[in-house]
């Protein structure tokens, strides 16, 4: 049976440290899948980035509740340090963190810090750099800097797998990326997703990424969920979207514009009818 991963219920947030407070979120409840792929779309300042930073203890609710694997975030005792290994963050332009003088030991930085035997940080390198297409063999005594921008990126996302994370957490993860950057970062995320059975928390105002990637979409607006489904349902009320500033174009081109990009889809969009 499937369970939630993530419970949201009744969250809100209001920073009090601004000069007028504010509410960025209101009373927002949901539920992630354990191995789904959600993504989170809403306007600039939303509230995705606040909702996102309560899945690792970043931020706590300022009234609800948010439950990620077991674990409650709002009560004070608990231990965020082990919640925060099971969740990775990817945020925007990872690779401007990458510092290692090699791919590995950028790699290898975070299991480390887990305080890992060696033999199992090196199988964790290994297995995280071959998920991402950068085997260890070619890539590991590289400098991150002599890659390129869609490899190095790849470096940053093969370093949080190795903390063997069950959510992903990703914050415009290919903004900055060209065509074949962001087609290839997408597919071994997929891969990542299948064969490894991570829940994948996409942050997104790219609907070509929202659409090449999610099972289950999330609209926010003004710090309220607005409206949720199933991509090609919530595409298909693209004249409701705009009301709240989303772009969307009709489905069918952007199926035509992942399909010239050479973008696998994800079964679920690709059985629209294109007519
Ligand atoms: P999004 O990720 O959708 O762009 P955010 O969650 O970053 O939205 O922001 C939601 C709202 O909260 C915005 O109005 C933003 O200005 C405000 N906000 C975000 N971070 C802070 C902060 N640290 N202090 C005060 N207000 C903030």
């Amino acid at each position: 049976m499937r369970d939630a991963i993530i419970q949201v219920e009744h969250l809100t947030h209001i920073y009090k440290a601004a000069p007028v407070e504010k509410r960025a979120l209101d009373d927002v409840s949901l539920e992630i899948m354990r191995g789904d792929c959600v993504a989170l779309i809403g306007f600039n300042g939303s509230g995705k980035s606040t909702l996102v930073q309560h899945f690792n203890g970043l931020l706590r609710p300022s009234s609800g509740s948010v439950r990620v694997d077991g674990v409650d975030v709002g009560d004070r005792h608990t231990n965020l340090r082990a919640l925060r290994q099971r969740v990775g963050m990817l945020f925007q332009f990872p690779e401007s963190q990458l510092f290692g003088q090699t791919v590995y030991a950028d790699v290898a930085f975070g299991p480390q810090r887990m305080k890992l035997g060696r033999h199992e940080i090196r199988a964790r390198v290994k297995g995280a750099l071959q998920s991402v297409g950068l085997p260890h063999e070619e890539y590991g005594h590289r400098s991150p800097f002599a890659l390129s921008g869609g490899q190095r990126r790849r470096v940053a996302l093969a370093g949080v797998l190795a903390m063997s994370p069950r959510i992903l957490i990703l914050d415009e993860p290919t903004v900055g990326l060209d065509g074949e950057g962001r087609a290839e970062f997408y597919s071994y995320l997929q891969k990542v997703r299948i064969e490894q059975g991570v829940t994948i928390v996409l942050v997104s105002h790219d609907m070509s990424e929202v659409a090449s990637m999610a099972n289950w979409l999330y609209v926010l607006h003004h710090g309220r969920l607005v409206m949720q489904g199933a991509p090609r349902q919530v595409f298909a009320r693209s004249e409701q979207l705009r009301d709240w500033d989303l772009a969307v174009p009709p489905l069918h081109e952007l199926l035509a514009h992942l399909r010239r990009q050479g973008i696998a889809l994800p079964v679920e969009i690709s059985t629209v009818d294109e007519a």
